[in-house]
């Protein structure tokens, strides 16, 4: 398979004892996919984010453009090994997490399979997702809402502008 981009959301809500606050996770996480061969092309900044769900630490969310020939089945294959590498139990769903990796994003367009949809479902109504996205791929264009992830970024960051009736937020 020729060489492809992926767009990989990365994301942490508990301390690890090695590498420290969640922040520190994200930058061991990238550490560790490239050491891993991904070739990381672009890296986001790191955002601290408000936890949602039952969990009550604040996240740190980035995104990495990675180049890789692997296909996207053994791409998740891979970042689920670097997820149970940092300690991240199964089930964990939305619970306090070491380290959350996902596929927003592929060069190639849309998979869908039993365990893997690209984009990640919630891409483009998760703001501490897409914010990372569209600041390192802006013009990348997703494939179903056929909007560029800058303006999917936009969207979500922008307050609820005026609605049908002419009120404004
Ligand atoms: P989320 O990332 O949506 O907050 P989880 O990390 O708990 O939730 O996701 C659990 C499962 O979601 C993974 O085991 C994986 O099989 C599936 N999944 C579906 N699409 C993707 C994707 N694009 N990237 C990562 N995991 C995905
Ligand atoms: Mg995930």
């Amino acid at each position: 398979m020729a060489t492809a981009s992926y767009v990989i959301g990365i994301g942490s809500n508990r301390r690890h004892g090695r590498h420290g606050a969640p922040a520190g996770v994200v930058a061991a996480a990238i550490a560790a996919m490239a050491g891993l061969g991904l070739d990381i092309a672009a890296v986001s900044r790191t955002r601290q984010t408000p936890a949602l769900g039952p969990s009550s630490r604040d996240f740190a969310n980035a995104a990495v453009l990675a180049g890789s020939a692997l296909s996207p089945p053994a791409l998740l294959a891979l970042l689920k090994r670097i997820e149970r590498d940092f300690g991240r139990r199964r089930g964990q769903r939305w619970g306090a997490r070491v380290l959350d990796l996902d596929i927003l994003a592929w060069s190639e367009g849309g998979w869908s399979d039993r365990t893997l949809t690209i984009p990640h479902a919630a891409l483009a109504q998760r703001a501490f997702a897409i914010g990372p996205a569209a600041e390192i791929a802006p013009a990348w264009r997703h494939p179903r809402l056929h909007a560029t992830f800058r303006q999917l970024d936009m969207r979500l960051a922008a307050p609820r502008a005026v609605d049908r009736s002419g009120r404004g937020s």
